[in-house]
């Protein structure tokens, strides 16, 4: 049997970069052999192994065909006949259909190494079509690699075009378009991720209501840049430059859904899209079957980014009521991360980007004021069950107003 390395090992040490972890295909091998070497099998029907000591991918070398709709849908064939040619043909972009072995000889039938130097993110053959999570995965590699000068070849996006209009997308499961989202949105430029599922049509069929920001307008005095879709793509940007969690890049992405709604007579003001917006975000988040923290982050930021950016105009009763709803005495975190999100909003707007946001220190002392109300004295004065309660909020009132005045 010969063993080589494939995939983004091979791809990102012939870009220089770091690489974490590796993919192997074995050729000429059999399922009985490796079990015999003492590889660990992954799946029942997948040809793939674990290295017994590394605990990495090993697949054995297979074709695959297309046998209906979805992931599903797929026969594989891997036996010891399958060369490496017809392994890495079935590959999805020709940067990743590269193989080496342990003496680095390249083999590169796809011309993946003339497309790595071109910066040309390219698919390998016309059975690109056959797995349409292929969108997806160019669309990352996309924001990835964005920084380098990256783009996707035309005929590629074409055909990515056709895969979002046969409606193939619809068929993929939550699971794995989760997982190629979040990874996407964690990536250096995550808004080249959406940027190129717009291009192909994908963002229409995935994400309908963040591909309805595009083209709406937003009052120039607040947002230079006019349209609520460059906006959004702006605040992700700002989300990965400020090194953001997933929770806050997410909540990014879906703050502004609500101004999608606006009838057109009311644009460019968006009244109350707080509001509006909030079922479509519960949509998304349903949809994709997001993380909790995920899906809480985005619901209370598009609820709340305005008063955010209003902050220091807040009554202290709403800051009480803003900090109740967060349970910042438990969540801080939360909190910080509301801020964060809220912060994002406002830079990612153009010409902007390099603004103070003094609301942040602001939220952050009235969060702070509020939690510094200490609850012994109150028990000591005999408050108990929701006396204590309502109290305890009385007493954080008083706080949020003398830290109003001394600030
Ligand atoms: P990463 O750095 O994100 O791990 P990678 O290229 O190693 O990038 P993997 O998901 O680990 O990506 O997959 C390893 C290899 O398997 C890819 O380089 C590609 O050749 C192939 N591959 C993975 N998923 C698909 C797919 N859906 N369609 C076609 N080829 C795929
Ligand atoms: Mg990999």
């Amino acid at each position: 049997m010969q063993i080589f390395k494939v995939g983004g090992a091979v791809r990102d040490r012939l870009l220089g970069k770091p690489v974490t972890d590796i993919d192997w295909v074995v050729v000429g091998a059999t399922t009985e052999e490796m079990l015999a070497k003492g590889y660990r099998p992954v799946g029942a029907d997948f040809p793939v192994f674990l290295h017994p000591k590394s605990g990495e991918e090993y697949a054995l070398a297979r074709t695959e065909r297309k046998s209906g709709r979805g992931y599903g849908g797929f026969t594989f064939h891997a036996s010891p006949e399958v060369t490496l040619e017809e392994d890495l043909i079935r590959r999805d972009l020709t940067i990743n259909a590269m193989a080496e072995d342990d003496q680095q000889n390249l083999t590169d039938p796809y011309q993946g190494q003339r497309d790595l130097e071109a910066r040309i993110l390219r698919h390998v053959s016309p059975a690109f079509a056959e797995d349409p999570l292929r969108v997806l995965r160019v669309a990352r590699f996309a924001a990835r690699y964005a920084g380098l000068g990256f783009t996707v070849a035309p005929e590629t996006l074409e055909l990515m075009r056709q895969l979002s209009e046969s409606g193939e997308l619809e068929v993929l499961t939550a699971e794995r378009s989760w997982k190629e989202i979040s990874r996407a949105l964690m990536e250096d430029q995550p808004q080249v991720f959406i940027q190129v599922l717009r291009d192909c049509g994908a963002l229409k069929v995935l994400m309908p209501e963040v591909d309805a920001l595009f083209g709406v307008p937003q009052p120039e005095a607040h947002h230079p840049e006019i349209d609520t879709g460059l906006h959004t793509l702006s605040v992700l940007e700002q989300s990965a430059l400020h090194k953001q969690p997933l929770t806050v890049r997410w909540a990014c992405l879906l703050h502004d859904l609500g101004k999608g709604l606006t009838p057109e007579e009311q644009w460019p003001r968006h009244i109350a899209h707080e509001h509006t917006g909030l079922k479509l975000i519960k949509a998304v988040n349903e949809r994709f079957k997001a993380p909790k923290d995920c899906q809480e982050l985005a619901l209370l930021v598009g609820k709340y980014h305005t008063h955010s950016h209003r902050a220091l105009e807040l009554k202290a009763s709403t800051l009480l009521e803003l900090l109740q709803s967060f349970d910042v005495y438990r969540r801080p975190q939360r909190f910080e991360e509301f801020i964060a999100a809220c912060e994002m909003d406002a830079r990612g707007r153009k010409g902007l980007e390099q603004r103070s946001y003094p609301q942040a220190e602001y939220l952050r002392g009235a969060a702070k004021a509020a939690r510094e109300v200490a609850v012994q004295p109150l028990l000591e004065k005999g408050f108990k069950g929701p006396e204590l309660g309502e109290a305890l909020k009385r007493e954080r009132l008083k706080a949020l107003k003398a830290y109003k005045e001394n600030s």
